[in-house]
């Protein structure tokens, strides 16, 4: 190969490279200005929960944030919400807010064009708008998967969401619970952002064992609105 083959290869790959990671990565901000920490000095930090409602692990993991006092954010998928609404008015009434996780959380949801993408979102909003309104009403979005591209980055904006990343990811569906509670206590620092899910069979398991890290440790847990200090926006609120 000459050089100015080899070079032209090595530009092309980590053009791929860059590519991909903003795709991939939420917290890389090429495409979508997502909110993946907050800027503070306090030990402090929000819980965040993707593919909500779950009829039989959701109130499990709601009665643990209960007993803890402790209020999260709840990443809802429209379908589940639909199906479960009482387990949505439940979130809502026990002071958590909901948030915008796609209506179908389709594996292809990242390639779906601009219309289609707009609409799946715009029908999670209104299964949600349904169940509970007043937990509706940050307008918050977490793209499944976490995949953000021109796409996501275009329909967020249109409906006027504000995206909520994350900086711990605790991987709770692919490790076993002792593996992601070890991760997550490795990874906090003030104000982290944790990912976990509330559909698993040990969700509230290793929720009880993380609020009790925590405050061994010195941290207390806010919603995520608050301690990144949202507000909502009447202006961008098209649907409300
Ligand atoms: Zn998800």
């Amino acid at each position: 190969m000459t050089i100015p083959a080899l070079i032209l290869t090595v530009a092309v790959v980590a053009l791929i490279a860059v590519a991909v990671y903003a795709s991939a990565a939420i917290g890389s901000g090429v495409y979508v200005k997502a909110a993946c920490r907050a800027a503070t000095d306090e030990k402090v930090i929000a819980l965040t929960f993707d593919d909500a409602p779950d009829p039989i692990q959701t109130p499990r993991v709601l009665e643990v944030l209960r007993q803890h006092h402790v209020q999260a954010v709840f990443f809802c998928i429209g379908n589940r919400a639909e199906a479960h609404p009482d387990i949505v008015r439940q979130i809502v009434a026990e002071g958590h807010l909901i948030g915008n996780h796609s209506y179908s959380h389709s594996n292809r949801f990242p390639l779906f064009s601009r219309h289609k993408m707009q609409l799946d979102m715009e029908r999670c909003n209104d299964a949600l708008a349904q169940c509970a309104p007043a937990g509706n009403a940050m307008k918050l979005f977490r793209p499944p998967f976490g995949v953000t591209n021109p796409t996501v980055a275009s329909a967020v904006k249109s409906l006027g969401y504000t995206v909520i990343g994350w900086n711990v990811r605790s991987f709770d569906t692919v490790r076993n619970p002792d593996a992601a509670f070890k991760r997550v206590c490795n990874r906090i620092s003030p104000g982290s952002i944790v990912l976990l899910h509330d559909r698993l069979p040990d969700s509230h398991t290793l929720l009880g064992r993380l609020l009790e890290y925590l405050h061994d440790n010195g941290y207390r847990v806010e919603r995520a609105d608050r301690m990144l200090k949202l507000t909502t926006n009447p202006q961008t609120d098209k649907r409300q």
